[in-house]
């Protein structure tokens, strides 16, 4: 499925990528929450959490790694982060492409409340 996503992994949507392997692509958000916001996506077009199968565990373990790495390379790892993920209506999640933010540099407030 294309979305915005899918033009940034191909390229014909620019972004300001902070890692890329053959499997996954992080880059900044384009409207941050916070100092740093950077997402993290499997180049495999999945729609949602809801769509994650079995054989892709090692890819979402991956993206874990992945993220672990971003955090301290982004000086965040000591102070803080969150790694969200957005599935279906209720949260808000915008394009149909698993992601996930990796959100810190501040003080973040309560999710919900
Ligand atoms: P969602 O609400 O689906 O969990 O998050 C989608 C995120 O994608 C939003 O934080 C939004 O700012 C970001 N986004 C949407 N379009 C673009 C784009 O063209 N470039 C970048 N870098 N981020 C985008």
């Amino acid at each position: 499925m294309e979305t915005v996503f899918s033009k940034i992994i191909e390229g014909t949507i620019p972004s300001k990528k902070v890692f890329e392997n053959e499997r996954i692509l992080a880059f900044h958000d384009i409207q941050p929450a916070a100092p740093v916001h950077v997402l993290i996506i499997p180049k495999k077009f999945i729609a949602s959490m809801n769509d994650v199968t079995a054989e892709d565990l090692p890819l979402i373990a991956e993206i874990h790694a992945v993220a672990q790495q971003i955090a301290l390379e982004l000086g965040v790892a000591e102070t803080g982060y969150r790694l969200i993920n957005n599935c279906g209506p209720d949260s808000g999640q915008a394009v149909p492409h698993l992601h996930y933010h990796l959100i810190g540099g501040a003080k973040l407030g309560a999710l919900v409340g």
